[in-house]
């Protein structure tokens, strides 16, 4: 059974970065869970809260009332961080390209300018642009 004194700190629209946020949380020793108001077999209160509270976001952190304030810390270091790696890539000039055959969007690093890549969806070979 769930207590119900569990709060939201982190909303966001993609599963992945909620497991993130969620273990960054659980290895700082907090009991954090990710809860989705789309999932199946869902608890209904906790469901009719995250719609009520956000109705950006499908996927929450939530976490007991007890640690609100230092799950908040965590996650502004974790954004940080996530800021910064996301500006170190941005400087290197990694470059965009989008497959021919399948669409998919490959990023590659700098040295990869104008070389023929193998796509990391379909695998077939595009052209990265200079
Ligand atoms: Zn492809």
């Amino acid at each position: 059974m769930i207590p119900i004194n569990l709060n939201s700190v982190y909303t966001t629209n993609s599963q992945g970065q909620a497991d993130i946020v969620a273990a960054w949380l659980q290895e700082n020793g907090l009991d954090a869970r990710v809860n989705s108001n789309t999932s199946l077999g869902g608890l209904p209160e906790m469901i009719l809260w995250s719609k009520t509270e956000s109705a950006s976001g499908a996927f929450e952190v939530w976490v007991p009332t007890d640690s609100i304030n230092a799950a908040k810390t965590m996650i502004s270091e974790w954004e940080t961080c996530q800021r910064q790696a996301t500006a170190e890539r941005m400087a290197k000039g990694s470059v965009d390209a989008v497959c021919d055959s399948c669409g998919e969007l490959n990023t590659l690093p700098p040295e990869k300018r104008g070389a023929v890549e193998t796509c990391r969806n379909c695998g077939l070979y595009f052209d990265v642009p200079e």
